[in-house]
């Protein structure tokens, strides 16, 4: 049995990754601060309550455990946030990682697999997005992630640390079997969002940008479900723990939906009304992210199982009635 290090397992996808990773007959070990995540969605494995920052919390679990691999998922998340601050992406999403990877080394363990991002590339110069895109990051939380990209490609030539660096493009959707889901505190993404204006818990949804160079003026991403995500890791692990080299894979449907188009999916599925209002565009933001991720479907055999939009929000829509019915017992 494989022993993996699950960075940030607590938050919105690693907690989904540790579930997933439990069902494979992995042996799971979550390191995570707490501070965006939540200890009861760790469905099981063993937790260990640590910092990235402190280098001696992240050697007390290397040397507790024989850790065979780790997947890294500890970063913030929140473009607009990175540009009012970045020295909180730069020391957490950086520095907070390269600690993590210089204990790895320190500890003999040479095997990661990377959460990265759509946002490496900046305003796309052709959609779909592929993987040699010129990556050109518009805003510090996607130059964070380039960042560590190459410091990884260097760590990889000097030190033959391999790893794997998986770009989402729009993470959504919840867990199907309704375990798990998105849970940020702040909110700040489109899909939950909009849902919890359809049910009630919050007064309206702002669109942010009516200008944007898109058929209908709004930006438009590409949404893949978490559960199709958690997938293409596990392939990615497996290749990784057969001794796959380094490599890059842009995970996506390939398929664009503009602000509008999800609120109006939102509208159909829920068959509620949603109060939109229209608002200035928010710093940082992209017109359009696409994906090509015909690599990861021939290279790792990834097979997205919700590619559709209304299902993604259906899962999604479950979780958030599920979330309002815990709220009103609590
Ligand atoms: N968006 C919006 N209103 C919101 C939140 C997001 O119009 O309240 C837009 C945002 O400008 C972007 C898209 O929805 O074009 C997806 O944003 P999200 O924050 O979900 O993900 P990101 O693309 O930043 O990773």
């Amino acid at each position: 049995m494989k022993t993996i290090l699950v960075v940030g397992g607590a938050g919105y996808i690693g907690s989904h990754i540790v579930k997933l990773l439990l069902k494979e007959k992995y042996r799971v070990i979550t390191f995570d601060n707490l501070s965006t995540g939540y200890r009861h969605a760790v469905l099981g494995g063993e937790f260990f309550l640590g910092d990235l920052a402190n280098r001696d919390d992240l050697r007390r679990v290397f040397q507790h455990y024989p850790i065979d691999g780790v997947m890294h998922f500890a970063s913030f998340i929140q473009v607009g946030e990175s540009v009012t601050h970045p020295d909180k992406y730069y020391q957490n999403n950086f520095v907070n990682t390269l600690n993590l990877l210089d204990i790895m080394l320190e500890q003999g363990v040479k095997a990661c697999l990377f959460s990265s991002t759509a946002a490496i590339f900046g305003e796309p110069l052709y959609v779909p997005i592929d993987e040699k895109h010129p990556k050109n990051p518009a805003n510090p939380y996607g130059r964070t992630k380039w960042m560590v990209e190459q410091l990884l490609n260097d760590y990889d030539r000097a030190y033959g640390l391999r790893a794997i660096c998986l770009r989402y493009f729009n993470a959504a959707g919840a867990d199907p079997e309704c375990q798990l889901g998105e849970c940020h505190e702040p909110e700040t993404h489109l899909i939950p969002l909009v849902l919890q204006t359809a049910s009630g818990r919050r007064k309206s949804i702002t669109v942010f940008g009516q200008e944007y160079d898109t058929p209908d003026g709004t930006c438009i991403r590409d949404y893949v479900h978490i559960q199709d995500l958690c997938q293409a890791h596990l392939l990615a692990l497996e290749q990784l723990l057969h001794g796959a080299p380094s490599d890059v894979y842009n995970l996506g449907n390939g398929a664009g939906f503009s602000v509008r188009e999800v609120i109006t999916s939102a509208q159909q599925v829920t068959q509620r009304n949603i109060t939109v209002i229209y608002g200035a565009s928010r710093a940082g933001d992209t017109a359009r992210l696409v994906a090509d991720a015909t690599k990861a479907r021939q290279q790792l055999g990834w097979n997205p199982q919700f590619a559709d939009l209304s299902t993604i929000i259906q899962h999604a829509w479950q979780w958030e009635l599920q979330q309002l019915q815990q709220k009103g017992r609590g």
